[in-house]
Parts: C-alpha cells; sequence; structure tokens
C-alpha cells in the first residue's frame, strides 16, 4: 500500500516516510492518563492530536490498532521513585479504595474525551491489569544483565546499558548531563549504583497500599515498566507509532527505549511522535499558579479566569489550529476567534445543501474547488499539517458563501465534489461535528416562540385589514409545512412532517 504520508521522528529528528512495518496493519501506543485528577488541557492535547493521527491513518486504509494506557498505579510525584504515589495519596485524603480513585477519574476522562470528538482507542490496558507482563520485563532486563536488585527494590543500571547502548538518544542528552540532572534526586540513595539508575520494582514501604508479591519483594512496578511491556503485549516486539506529549520525552520515553533495548536488544518502536505543549496566557498551567483549569470548567465557563463558556468543539478547533508540534496558547480572545472559526465552517458545511447548481461553474469557483482535495491531502501528508486543512476549508466557505449569495455558479459535479471534501475533512478526519446549541427541548421552545411571534404579525395585519400580508404569512407558512387553523379560540398551529 502506497501512500505519501510523511511523520516527523523525535528519535531521528526529521521528517521520514510513513512505512508501516506490516502494512496493512498499523500498531500506534500513545500514553494515557495517570488518573487521580479531573481531565484538563494537558490531557485534551495529545488525546486530540493522535485521535486525528488514528482517523487519518484509517482514512488512508490502514488497519490501525490503537492502545492508550491508564495509569492507575500511580507514579510518583515529580517523576522520582519515591514519595506517595499520587492515587494512593488521594484514595488516603479521601478515604477510598485506590481503585475507586481510579475508575472514577477514568470515567471523567472517557466522559471529557467523548465530548471532545475523540474516538475510543482499540485497547485500553490498565498497569494494575498487567503486573505479571511488568515483571517479566524486569526479569528480562535482570537476565541480561542490565539491571541489578538492591534491598528489595530493581533499578536500570545504565552505566552497564551504556556500554554496549545509548542512553540519551530519544532527548539527545549525554549522560554526563543526566548524571548532573540526578545530583539531587535524593531517591534510593544508599541502593543506586548511580544517581541516574532508574526503578523498575521498587520495595512498598509498610503503609504503601498498592503492593503485589515478587520474586525480590512485595512492591510494584516503576512508573516506565508499564507502557514498554503493554506496548509489547499488544503490539508485538516491534510496532510503528508511539506517541505522546513532548513532557514525556525525558525520563518516560528515554526509560522505555532504554527497557525494551535491554530486554530484546532491539528498540521496539519505528516513529516517535510528540505533541507540543499549551500555556495560558503565556504561562505554564500549574495548580500553584491559579491558572489551573479543568475541561469541565472550559465547558461550563466557571472559572474566574474564563469571560465565558467554552464548548467542546471550541477547544478541539483551537487546538487543530496550530500545528501539534507547535505551542498553543489559550487566552479568552483566542478561544471567540476559534469559535467564530468553527461558526464559520459549520455554517458554510450547513449551507452547502441550500446550494442549487448552475450548467457550469465561475472560473474562481472552478479553482478552488478544483484543487481542494489535493491540498488538503499535501497537508496531511505534511506530517498532519491541521492548520493548512483548516486554511483550505476557509477558502471553501468563502466559495460557499458567495454561492448562498448568488455572486458565484457552480456546476452539479463541482457541488458534489466540494460537499464531499468539506464533509470529508472538517467532520471525518478533523472530528469537528456541528454543535446543538442547548438541548432540543431549549430547540423547540425557541422555535416555537417564533411562530407564535410571526402568528402575532398575521394577527395584527389583519385587524389593520392589511389582507395582503396577513395572506402573505399565511401562505408562506403553509409552504413551509405548517398548518395553520383560525378557531374561534384563537389560532392554533401545527408543523406537518
Ligand atoms: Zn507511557
Amino acid at each position: 500500500m502506497e501512500s505519501r504520508l510523511v511523520i516527523y521522528n523525535t528519535l531521528t529528528r526529521q521528517k521520514e516516510r510513513f512505512e508501516p512495518i506490516n502494512a496493512p496493519h498499523v500498531g500506534m501506543y500513545v500514553c494515557g492518563p495517570t488518573v487521580y485528577g479531573d481531565p484538563h488541557l494537558g490531557h485534551a492535547r495529545p488525546a486530540v492530536t493522535f485521535d486525528v493521527v488514528f482517523r487519518y491513518l484509517k482514512h488512508l486504509g490502514y488497519k490501525v490498532r490503537y492502545v492508550r494506557n491508564i495509569t492507575d498505579v500511580g507514579h510518583l510525584e515529580h517523576d522520582a521513585d519515591e514519595g506517595e504515589d499520587k492515587i494512593a495519596k488521594k484514595a488516603r485524603l479521601e478515604q477510598l479504595e485506590p481503585m475507586e480513585i481510579a475508575q472514577y477519574y477514568a470515567h471523567r476522562y472517557h466522559q471529557a474525551m467523548d465530548l471532545l470528538g475523540c474516538q475510543r482507542p482499540s485497547i485500553e490496558p490498565c498497569a494494575t491489569g498487567h503486573i505479571i507482563e511488568q515483571q517479566q520485563l524486569v526479569q528480562q532486563i535482570l537476565d541480561r544483565g542490565f539491571a541489578y536488585v538492591s534491598n528489595g527494590s530493581v533499578y536500570f543500571d545504565i552505566e552497564a546499558y551504556n556500554k554496549q547502548y545509548q542512553y540519551g538518544i530519544l532527548s539527545g542528552r549525554s549522560l554526563e548531563n543526566i548524571k548532573d540532572a540526578s545530583r539531587d534526586n535524593l531517591d534510593g540513595v544508599g541502593e543506586k549504583k548511580s544517581q541516574a539508575d532508574f526503578a523498575l520494582w521498587k520495595k512498598a514501604q509498610p503503609e504503601h497500599i498498592m503492593r503485589w508479591p515478587s520474586p525480590w519483594s512485595d512492591g510494584f512496578p516503576g512508573w516506565h515498566c508499564e507502557c514498554t511491556a503493554m506496548g509489547r503485549k499488544y503490539l508485538g516486539e516491534t510496532f510503528d507509532i508511539h506517541g505522546g506529549g513532548m513532557d514525556l520525552v525525558f525520563p518516560h520515553h528515554e526509560c522505555e527505549i532504554a527497557q525494551a533495548t535491554a530486554s530484546m536488544g532491539h528498540q521496539a518502536v519505528k516513529y516517535w511522535m510528540h505533541n507540543n505543549m499549551l500555556t495560558i496566557n503565556g504561562q505554564k498551567m500549574g495548580k500553584s499558579l491559579g491558572n489551573f483549569i479543568t475541561l469541565e470548567q472550559f465547558f461550563t465557563g466557571q472559572h474566574p479566569l474564563l469571560e465565558k463558556a467554552y464548548t467542546p468543539m471550541t477547544i478541539r478547533f483551537f487546538m487543530l489550529s496550530a500545528h501539534y508540534r507547535g505551542t498553543v496558547d489559550f487566552s479568552n480572545e483566542a478561544l471567540v476567534a476559534a469559535e467564530r472559526g468553527l461558526e464559520k465552517l459549520t455554517n458554510a458545511i450547513g449551507d452547502l445543501e441550500r446550494i442549487q447548481p448552475s450548467a457550469a461553474c465561475d472560473a474562481e469557483t472552478e479553482r478552488v474547488v478544483k484543487s481542494l482535495r489535493e491540498r488538503c491531502y499535501d497537508a496531511m501528508n505534511d506530517d498532519f499539517a491541521t492548520p493548512q486543512v483548516i486554511s483550505c476549508l476557509f477558502e471553501a466557505c468563502t466559495v460557499v458563501n458567495k454561492l448562498v449569495d448568488h455572486k458565484a455558479t457552480i456546476c452539479a459535479d463541482c457541488l458534489k465534489e466540494l460537499t464531499e471534501v468539506m464533509h470529508l475533512f472538517a467532520e471525518d478526519i478533523l472530528g469537528l461535528k456541528a454543535e446543538k446549541s442547548g438541548s432540543g427541548d431549549e430547540r423547540e421552545a425557541a422555535f416555537g416562540r417564533v411562530v407564535d411571534m410571526v402568528l402575532d404579525l398575521r394577527a395584527r395585519a389583519k385587524a389593520a385589514k392589511d389582507w395582503a400580508t396577513s395572506d402573505k404569512i399565511r401562505d408562506e407558512l403553509a409552504a413551509a409545512g405548517f398548518e395553520v387553523k383560525d378557531t374561534k379560540d384563537g389560532v392554533t398551529w401545527r408543523l406537518n412532517k
């Protein structure tokens, strides 16, 4: 299967032609959430980014197995190997079972991602469901001499690994640099050969709730193990794409590469993809900065930094207006602009149905329509350049608006093409679906009030003996499918389906 798709590979630092290992099958692993708090923008960006990758690969005809894990044995604060597990901490504070916390927030995460129009992955494995696979991975690394047991914990031996392979190839960091950076890391002092070594298995302290028996101690796996173990279990020893946020490049993905290579003698992943980070009003998002906004707060507008509520599709559109490898800065102005852009697009798609074709196109319409599909594909094939797709779709919106205003003409074939391409790229590939404003009941009520108002105008026309206006209103309503009856108690109406 031939495709012109080119993907930027974080590992090689260049764009590479996408050639799956086992086409038409494609394996894609994306690091999912640690479920101990409400989903926020930091969760939305990788979910939306890789949802578009998932949709587009499927559109190209690949059979994609998309695996996204749920980290339910919480990795620890500050990515260190010590301290209290995030999920266990929340469980202690709220007096709940750790699994209750994980289940609750996994559910909240799903709800929010569904609203953002993200398709569910093919497999969503949980770390706690794969303790045995993680222990097997640790044992393999020990057997191959790249790890050591110390006081019941197992650590990855970076010095030993570096004699044969290269630790730091993904992040481009040197071993010296990594050692320097981990000098302040107090975890495992006295247990580790080098402070840069990371935990594969940790012996649980007596107060630690989440623990499993192992050959080394009652304990729990190091955070990096789950993705290596579950990626291999569901996608095989080598697979195509591994994705996640740029903040995971080091240490998480660097450690994953080391674990895979140490256990198998070769890397697992062909293309590493990373989405960039986002800021809020130019600042990094963080609980201590008071600019930590959950997705629910965006959807309801309930946050001091928000001037109003923003729909999930506005958030999605806003994220896709930037390339996934670029940063995104959220501000009310930017979101309002995104809201208008999305409205322009969905209105134009809605208007397509109202356009009547002519015998021929005018030159400008023909030019835009005939190149539209190709230009949208070119953009997507260039490392998923969604901003370029959106700008092509906006050109199409301009054409639609002219057609609606009878300032342009389009032939039947071109109208069909325009309609197909706009639906395909806006809805199927970018996943932007029109949102109904308000619930069905609200819409019904608003609609009823408009009909009542029109009938009131007719009654006034009648009272003023303006029969022409009164008849015109009745006829127009009838043409639109409304049956109006004058009874002795007043006027009644109903819509004939
Ligand atoms: Zn991961």
